[in-house]
């Protein structure tokens, strides 16, 4: 691919080659009729109205300006079609904005509709076709071959220029059809304004024209509200899935994912209040991935005053000067369009969707609705995804130690073990520890206390071995630790640190049974098991019966406040 200046050269060099010339043979070597001016000032006013009334279907947006240059190529020729064309051009630049200068786009555009014109006309006139005549047959069948000629050309060129200016053949199919189909459906169209044109000059309009326009203008109401069919459809879609998801960041990634095919957008954010204060991110979608992590966007650290930013609807940025009153956000350089949308539940806002666009204009009052509809759908399912993980959370957590218990234990050794078996992880080792003389502290100091004493412990073990390893309660006073990837030797050292480190600390307690509740200071040992897969056992089963065994014999028998590694 060229740079872009150097594309921009080229781009106008051309221009320079074809056009002015492209003009001047159309004037002197086509054959043309002199212009009526007065009269096609009405098809000219015929056309401004039919630019402005451009037709949508499926994302392809088609403009009908051909329905009258056709008709003014038939009666005047080509210099006048090119003129035309060129007004045409002109409405379409400038009612229909993106990022791209409009110097530039007005050389690619009017040299594109220079060369269709003149390679169209060519061919007409080069298979004998007649201006201005009024045989009827002449017309129609000279008409379908410049009118298919026209589409055909004016494909291939969009195409050419497309691959030099983005480096791929990307025109699409559906694009290509559609030009078709609405060329050839309106060329009856143009033949009919042609012979009424030339019976009754400008007030063929009135029986042509307007009900052309009328037609155009019912097709269009009808379209829009396919449209807003279409995508309530697709909302209720999004919102059975959302329904189906149970976790919280998937109910997050599948709205931003199903959110793409209602709402074009580059890129997009859910925010979240944090103490209704701050705004975080809770997903984001860039560069056609959806993470938790995103590069180009950031909230400021301190809300503004006026930001812009409206907690209670929709709103639509639809330049970069106007999304610039968002204050709060910094969007990346390419964003030239907008949309925020509060998040709300029980009329409460609870954080934002943001979309933005790398193009003006893109998000539709249309929109704006569906997207009311999409983020009342997303509020709901998160907190049924919040609610489902917490109930999940408890579910595997101990009441009294705040660790893991057994039920999470007990699956997270299958998987575990499924890893090995996969040969995800070449090993496993556990750690089985159990507090000597338990009993007799409870004896001490009340149950009450040696709860608070558990209580202790596992925050203590909990802090020791990190959030990534899995420390759980496996029973009354006896914990667990799985170390995947730990061989025998590293765990039996392990062991011993978390030996020495609880026989080395003291516990504060205020004792259950004394009545002064003074606090005091309490000392334990614990003893400790270990046992490994592959090396003692094949199984999940297995493993902990080794680990408790080992406990017993290499730590309670050998006198307590020791480890014990298993040995046949
Ligand atoms: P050792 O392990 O050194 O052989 O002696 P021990 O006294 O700790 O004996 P064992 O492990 O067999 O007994 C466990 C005791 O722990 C029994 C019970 O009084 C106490 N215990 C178990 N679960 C709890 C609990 O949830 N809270 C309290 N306070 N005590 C518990
Ligand atoms: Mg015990
Ligand atoms: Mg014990």
């Amino acid at each position: 691919m060229l740079d872009l200046k150097k594309q921009r050269f080229i781009v106008f060099f051309s221009w320079i080659l074809v056009a002015p010339f492209g003009f001047y043979s159309a004037y002197t070597y086509f054959p043309s009729l002199e212009i009526e001016w007065a009269n096609s000032a009405f098809l000219c006013v015929v056309l401004f109205i039919t630019m402005f009334l451009p037709l949508r279907f499926r994302n392809v947006t088609m403009s009908l300006e051909r329905w009258i240059t056709f008709t003014v190529f038939f009666q005047y020729g080509l210099f006048a079609e090119l003129v035309f064309t060129q007004i045409a051009m002109f409405i379409l630049l400038f009612s229909r904005k993106t990022e791209t200068p409009i110097s530039h786009r007005f050389l690619v555009n009017s040299l594109l509709f220079t060369l269709v014109s003149l390679a169209s006309g060519a061919i007409f006139h080069s298979a004998g076709g007649i201006i201005g005549t009024l045989n009827f047959m002449h017309i129609c069948l000279f008409g379908l071959l410049y009118a298919v000629s026209y589409t055909v050309i004016n494909s291939i060129l969009l195409q050419a220029y497309l691959h030099f200016e983005f480096g791929t053949y990307s025109l699409r199919e559906k694009f290509v059809a559609w030009d078709f189909i609405s060329t050839i459906f309106l060329l009856p169209f143009s033949i009919s304004l042609y012979f009424l044109y030339n019976h009754f000059g400008n007030k063929s309009l009135l029986l042509i024209g307007i009900p052309f326009l009328l037609v155009l203008l019912i097709t269009r109401m009808y379209n829009q509200s396919n449209n807003l069919n279409d995508k309530l459809s697709s909302a209720t879609v999004i919102g059975r899935e959302l329904a189906d998801r149970l976790g919280f960041d998937d109910v997050l990634k599948t709205f931003i994912v199903k959110l793409k095919d209602v709402v074009p957008f580059d890129q997009a954010y859910v925010l979240d209040y944090l103490e209704y204060e701050q705004l975080i991110i809770l997903m984001g979608y860039e560069d056609d991935v959806v993470s938790k992590v995103v590069k180009n966007f950031s909230i400021a650290s301190k809300k503004f005053e006026d930001d812009g930013l409206d907690a209670n609807i929709t709103k639509i940025f639809a330049t970069k000067k106007e999304a610039n009153v968002l204050k709060y956000f910094a969007f990346p350089q390419s964003v030239e369009s907008v949309m925020t949308s509060p998040i709300k539940r029980n009329q409460k806002t609870e954080g934002f969707l943001v979309l933005a666009s790398n193009r003006r204009n893109v998000f539709q009052a249309l929109e704006m609705k569906i997207i009311d509809v999409l983020t009342g759908y997303l509020a709901t399912s998160l907190v049924k995804a919040r609610y489902y993980e917490n109930t999940v959370k408890q579910s595997e957590t101990c009441a009294l130690t705040k660790v893991h218990n057994f039920r999470y234990l007990d699956e997270k050794l299958d998987e575990e073990m499924i890893r090995f078996h996969t040969g995800e992880i070449q090993s496993l080792s556990i750690i089985m520890i159990d507090i000597d003389h338990f009993k007799s502290i409870n004896d001490m100091y009340g149950h009450q206390s040696g709860n608070d004493l558990l209580f202790a412990l596992a925050k203590k073990l909990k802090i020791y071995v990190g959030s990534n390893i899995t420390l759980a309660r496996y029973g009354g006073e006896e914990f667990v630790i799985l170390l995947p990837n730990y061989r025998k030797c590293e765990t039996a050292t392990f062991a011993e640190q978390i030996r020495k480190e609880v026989a080395s600390s003291a516990f504060r307690i205020i004792p259950d049974l004394s009545e002064a509740r003074e606090p005091v200071h309490v000392q334990m040992t614990v003893s400790i098991g270990v046992a490994n897969v592959p090396e003692d056992a094949k199984d999940a089963k297995m493993l902990l019966r080794n680990a408790d065994r080992a406990l017993y014999i290499g730590g309670k028998q050998a006198g307590r406040n020791r480890v014990g590694v298993y040995r046949d």
